[in-house]
């Protein structure tokens, strides 16, 4: 094979390497940001809840001592009456005490309303508390999982920048430049092999005289319909992802 082929084939191949991680990386990364959103979303919801439990237990607090209040008055009223005698003031004593009573009745069944709230929304509470744990713990298992994945592959691909150093090193810079110009456009399918007669980039079927080129490999063989690099099929074997 072409020695300029080669160097730029195993280029191609080393790039591709290098950058096959990227999509399980990216699906790492935001399966990380959907729980860091998750678990946004719930310290949220957990906030208002609280707050909103908070704002009952006033509201409890408020009519507690408006009871209060109502009690003594009942009380002042029922002792203000043992010494009415006029009975027309004796009933206006008995409204107000009526009253009173009524007054006492509401707020009575509001607290009851009000506590049966709360009730609920302490549960509520309760289960936002588990699912924010149950988050916490996806989160860090997610951490774990993700951060020995990094790291292995970031091993790997250490070794594999110091073989690219060594072969970028050894080519000639029109070369390098050549290759740049392709993989620009080109990406993953800089290099591609000739399979069944075609090129395994675009796929179009290759005149006679390119496939014997190809074969011949004396010089650097490009796809005149796409000016990919080709090569035979078995003649170059890619490499596979260690991790
Ligand atoms: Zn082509």
């Amino acid at each position: 094979m072409n020695q300029y082929l080669k160097q730029m084939i195993e280029l191609a191949d080393i790039d591709n390497y290098i950058s096959s991680f990227e999509p399980e990386l990216e699906q790492m990364r935001s399966e990380a940001t959907k729980l860091e959103n998750e678990l946004q979303e719930q310290s949220n919801d957990l906030q208002q809840i609280k707050e909103e439990i908070a704002q009952t237990q006033r509201n409890i607090s408020e009519r507690n001592v408006r009871m209060v209040t109502l009690k003594d008055q009942q009380r002042t009223q029922e002792a203000r009456s043992s010494e009415i005698r006029k009975e027309r003031e004796a009933n206006a004593s008995s409204m107000q005490d009526q009253y009173t009573k009524e007054q006492m009745k509401v707020i009575s069944d509001e607290i009851i309303k009000l506590e049966k709230d709360q009730e609920s929304k302490e549960l509520k509470l309760n289960d936002r508390l588990k699912e924010l744990a149950n988050i916490q713990i996806k989160i860090s298992t997610h951490e774990n999982l993700f951060g020995g994945k990094l790291s292995a592959i970031n091993d790997n691909r250490k070794k594999v920048y110091i073989e690219r150093e060594i072969l970028v090193s050894s080519m000639e810079k029109k070369i390098f430049a050549l290759y740049g110009k392709i993989r620009r456009w080109a990406k993953e399918t800089t290099a591609v092999p000739v399979v069944k007669g075609a090129c395994y980039g675009c796929f179009m079927k290759l005149s006679d005289q390119a496939i014997v080129e190809v074969k011949q490999s004396k010089d650097i063989v490009t796809c005149p319909n796409c000016g990919r690099l080709l090569y035979l099929e078995d003649s170059f074997q890619t490499r596979k992802k260690a991790i």
